[in-house]
């Protein structure tokens, strides 16, 4: 399992922020082009990375309901209410053709496939969202969750053929997949090739469809999975599971299934990388006398010293009671800002002694009592 920082899919792409769709579309099929694992036959495993991050960050970026959440919440996938229930995946439409759609635009512009292969493609990604609690962060937890996604049909090994075995050799392209024709032009002849329209470029046909999957080779699956959250993770935070996605096309491996972190917060408290920061109001006498004040911590209720003679916007420490360095290592700090709240009414006690105070130090005070004391 990886831990993933959230991408900038606009930094992927190379392209700003107010980038036209049509612009990103632009950036995409250069990336795409310069990245396919093909073409790197020295470093397959960098390409295939850097080419499976292009496409994600294109999905998102061309679709303006998935920017315009990007933008605002930094990730896509729609935050579960409770953790517990069935995990919630794209829809079928975004799952199956995302890489068709790769795939097909190479042919449009010309790439060619090697021969007798048959269309094998990888399985698509699922994305799961679930909630953690900031407890799950400090000491890091183990959450079952449940999901559900196609596996390779085992009646008939993913082929769609009963037993695996009715096929009969395509008479289109005579098995090789491929269909080629050969031109002459200005240049002489050229031939070009493209998959057989008639068995998808298996160059089998299925006589007889497994009764099981109906011939799609591959059937929907329950899954219950658990998934380890280590400590440190931020919101938005990613888990990569390998080969958890959907099963692929015609014997293509596994996607993979992303979790998605979403950390319940705790009101008034935010999270700046190890530190936690939040605000506490005292009042004047507190700040000027020193005390003892409870707090909202990150684990329940703590105890903050105000030190005599605090000033107003003063920054104090409760060392080590932050959150934890995804790196392992110690904890951050719990960083508090000092509000000193003035009081707005007082009581006719109150007003006398903070009058003879006034007196005691010199400082010249309105003599009239104001209406909106007391
Ligand atoms: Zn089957
Ligand atoms: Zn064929």
């Amino acid at each position: 399992m990886i831990i993933l920082a959230k991408k900038d899919y606009y930094e992927i792409l190379g392209v700003s922020k107010d980038a036209s769709t049509d612009d990103i579309k632009k950036a995409y099929k250069d990336l795409v082009k310069k990245w396919h694992p093909d073409l790197h036959p020295e470093n397959k495993e960098e390409a295939e990375a850097k080419f499976k991050e292009i496409h994600e960050a294109y999905e998102v970026l061309s679709d303006p309901q998935k920017r315009a959440q990007y933008d605002r919440f930094g990730y896509v996938g729609q935050p579960q209410e409770n953790f517990g229930g069935t995990g919630q995946t794209f829809n079928q439409e975004d799952l199956f053709g995302g890489f068709e759609d790769i795939f097909n635009m190479f042919f449009g512009q010309g790439m060619r496939r090697e021969e007798n292969v048959s269309r094998s493609l990888r399985g698509e990604d699922i994305y799961l969202t679930i909630q953690i609690d900031v407890k799950d962060v400090l000491y890091g937890s183990e959450k079952e969750i449940e999901y559900t996604r196609y596996e390779t049909c085992q009646a008939c090994h993913g082929t769609g053929a009963k037993d695996g075995t009715a096929f009969k050799t395509c008479p289109k392209c005579h098995g090789t997949g491929v269909l080629r024709v050969q031109q002459r032009t200005f240049f002489g002849v050229v031939t070009t090739q493209t998959t057989c329209d008639m068995c998808g470029g298996s160059g089998k046909i299925i006589t007889e469809k497994c009764p099981v999957c109906g011939g799609r080779g591959k059937v929907i699956v329950k899954k219950k999975i658990k998934v380890r959250v280590p400590p440190g993770v931020e919101d938005g935070g990613r888990l990569r599971i390998p080969n958890g996605g959907h099963a692929g096309e015609n014997g293509g491996p596994y996607g993979d299934l992303f979790v998605i972190l979403r950390v319940k917060d705790i009101p008034g408290i935010k999270r700046e990388g190890r530190d936690a920061y939040s605000e506490v109001d005292i009042d004047f006498a507190q700040a000027a006398l020193g005390s003892e004040v409870e707090i909202e911590g990150l684990e329940g209720k703590e105890v903050l010293s105000i030190p005599p003679g605090t000033q107003p916007n003063t920054i104090l420490k409760l060392k080590g009671k932050g959150f934890p360095s995804p790196n392992g290592g110690s904890r951050g700090d719990h960083v508090v800002k000092v509000n000193v709240v003035i009081p707005k009414r007082l009581s006719k006690d109150q007003e006398e002694l903070l009058r003879k105070y006034a007196e005691l130090s010199h400082s010249g005070v309105n003599n009239k009592r104001h209406g909106f004391f007391r």
